[in-house]
């Protein structure tokens, strides 16, 4: 028998989450977010959910490769553009919509021989620093743009750091309304965090919105607002089960390190799920879990392949007890992964882009 460990994918779970943006911004498209191997789910597994998606946007080649396998004819956008010269000419044999940030690939692009002309989105460095032409090199990037034969339309994007938190938006979408003011295309700037908490202002709802977290049932500005507060559904379970129970007295210790102490009789499961499956070692003691659905907390350290979970207030629970250690638990029961995220120091996106590969995934027969 294999170790008890599986992730579950939830695709009614990502087609509600992806309603959830257009709802959110009505009147926009919506750019299914699925880089990342469609952040660590499968691209394979979640596009039959993202149907109803206007297009795709992702980073990598293959990524649009397979997209297109799977028989998506509809729009798919390369978020950083193109690496070299010759992906130019995938970008022409797909028909890629592709990200353009640098004078480089407008050097690249004027020397590209295609008989189809590119649509193409201009990006502004607003002021992420990140990726993007400066709101005054902005004009004369999309001057030398719209003059190329190889060019057919010219969108318009850029992309917030703080929609999630107090600075917000304000600041980057008055750059962009500067930069861009009378310059004709396709607007698009809002991220999953911008679609949540600030559609409704004016400038930002653009025709293209970019919904990513959001759609894999994370909330992106938790713990300020949980997945419940913005109708999200966990999208990935990473479950598993108790392989022994430990009877702990006062004194006894709990794993490497001996970082956890008993300080009375205790009833510990030992579980099957360690780092090395991609569960974080940096989440301590008191880590939210499920067992059998009910919620109780880690202790001790994680180890490669095993933690510890506390069942002394679970008495009915043991060896063979079913643990969800993030997403759709037992009876309606559910652990955000933003929550154990948290306990690590770290963010829901980082948890389910580092599901290790030696973990199996099944999409969930349930459903
Ligand atoms: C990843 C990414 C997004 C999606 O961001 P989320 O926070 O996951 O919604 C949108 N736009 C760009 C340019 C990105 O790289």
């Amino acid at each position: 028998m294999p170790r008890p460990i599986e992730a579950l994918i939830h695709q009614p779970a990502l087609a509600h989450n992806l309603h959830r943006a257009r709802e959110c911004a009505p009147d926009a498209q919506v750019f299914a977010i699925v880089k990342a191997n469609a952040y660590g789910h499968g691209i394979d597994r979640v596009f039959d959910a993202f149907r109803a998606a206007d297009g795709f946007a992702l980073l990598d080649l293959d990524e649009a490769q397979r997209i297109r396998d799977l028989g998506w004819r509809g729009p798919i956008l390369l978020l950083e553009g193109c690496f070299e010269p010759r992906d130019l000419e995938l970008c022409s044999r797909l028909r890629l919509w592709h990200a353009v940030h640098s004078e480089q690939q407008i050097d690249w692009l004027a020397m590209h021989k295609t008989h189809e002309p590119h649509r193409v989105f201009l990006k502004l460095n607003s002021g992420m620093n990140r990726l993007g032409f400066t709101p005054s090199g902005f004009r004369a990037a999309w001057t030398r743009l719209n003059a190329l034969p190889q060019v057919d339309e010219i969108s318009l994007m850029t992309h917030f750091s703080d929609a999630d938190g107090p600075k917000g938006i304000d600041r980057q979408l008055a750059v962009f309304q500067e930069a861009t003011a009378d310059l004709p295309g396709e607007r698009s700037l809002s991220n999953s965090a911008a679609v949540l908490r600030h559609s409704e202002r004016a400038g930002v709802r653009a025709d293209w919105v970019r919904a990513g977290i959001m759609s894999y049932g994370s909330a992106p500005d938790f713990p300020e607002h949980d997945i419940r507060h913005w109708n999200l559904q966990p999208t990935m379970t990473l479950r598993s089960k108790v392989l022994a129970v430990q009877a702990l007295q006062p004194g006894d210790t709990v794993g490497y390190g001996s970082t956890f102490v008993a300080d009375r009789p205790m009833r510990i499961g030992t579980v099957a799920c360690g780092y090395a499956d991609g569960y974080p070692r940096h989440a301590g003691t008191g880590t939210p879990v499920l067992v059998g659905g009910q919620r109780t907390r880690t202790v001790g350290r994680v180890s490669m392949d095993m933690l510890a979970v506390d069942l002394t207030d679970l008495p009915q629970l043991g060896a063979g007890s079913e643990v969800t250690l993030w997403g759709q638990g037992p009876n309606g029961s559910m652990l955000s992964i933003d929550e154990v995220a948290a306990a690590a120091g770290t963010i829901g996106y980082e948890l389910m882009c580092a599901l290790a590969r030696r973990v199996p995934v099944h999409l969930d027969p349930l459903t």
